[in-house]
């Protein structure tokens, strides 16, 4: 059995320290999955061209400024999988991308605010590829494509990002409740094309999508759910985590699972 591919929106840092329905619902799909390795593509390692984490362990990157001393002193550093990072590679040139390998490179809170959910012990062995926010959907898509076999030989393709991300436009009072519309309105646009399985608008997002730059201001956090949805395929089945501050959209996605 395939498993399927994951696209999680990873919300505030802060989440690392709370017990809310959604780290709840990582911490499900974790145990459930058992996945015996990830491939985690997140939205905060971002680099030219595709790379992939060679390091025997990944150190935690605290990758985030302001924020309470507590998340400093999480330490999530699951080991790397030299192997694992050849067969991304391999993957990877099959599909017309040439890969680079970083020996020093270790996991961003991207990864480890929902991994530490999901593989509290650290002990599944993770592998990142980064993101190219200079390069457009299609290519993500191809990236995930490369690396749908992967599904059917025990590893998690995990890609972290949001579904809906404008950090300018948060509500920080707004913790329960409203929502705002043109938040919604992009949120309601991606459910209804995973639920009717069009690949080609969700690639066009750009110009098919309600205010996507308002939802995306930059392309970095919503490049990773192409990756997962290259990788699954459809069906699409949504986690509806609604949003955090307004407009923070929370929402995740399983791809391909029958
Ligand atoms: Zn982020």
């Amino acid at each position: 059995m395939a498993l399927p591919s994951l696209f999680l929106s990873h919300g505030a840092p802060t989440l690392a320290l709370e017990d809310t329905a959604v780290t709840r619902a990582w911490a499900g799909l974790g145990a459930s999955l058992a996945p015996r390795a990830v491939v985690l593509a997140s939205a905060h390692w971002d680099t030219p061209g595709p790379t992939v984490t060679t390091a025997p362990r990944l150190a935690t990157i605290h990758d985030f400024h302001g924020f309470p001393r507590p998340l400093y002193d999480i330490r999530y550093e699951p080991p790397g999988h030299a192997a694992l990072a050849e067969r991304v590679t391999t993957l990877l040139a099959r599909g017309g991308f040439a890969t680079e390998g970083d020996a020093r490179r270790g996991i961003d809170h991207g990864g480890w605010v929902p991994l530490r959910f999901m593989f509290p012990d650290a002990k599944v062995p993770v592998v990142q590829l980064s993101i190219q926010s200079g390069r457009d959907a299609a290519h993500h898509l191809a990236l995930g494509k490369a690396l749908a076999p992967l599904r059917g030989e025990g590893v998690l393709v995990l890609a972290s990002g949001g579904i809906v991300h404008n950090l300018r436009e948060l509500d920080w009072q707004g913790t329960g409740g409203r929502v705002m519309p043109w938040a919604k309105a992009f949120n309601d646009w991606v459910a209804a094309n995973v639920a009717s399985g069009d690949e080609e608008a969700l690639v066009d997002w750009l110009a098919r999508a309600p205010e996507p730059r308002r939802a995306h201001p930059t392309p970095d956090h919503f490049l990773p759910f192409f990756v997962a949805l290259g990788a699954g395929g459809f069906p699409g089945q949504r986690i509806d985590f609604g949003f955090d501050l307004g407009s923070l959209g929370m929402d995740a996605y399983a791809f391909g699972a029958a």
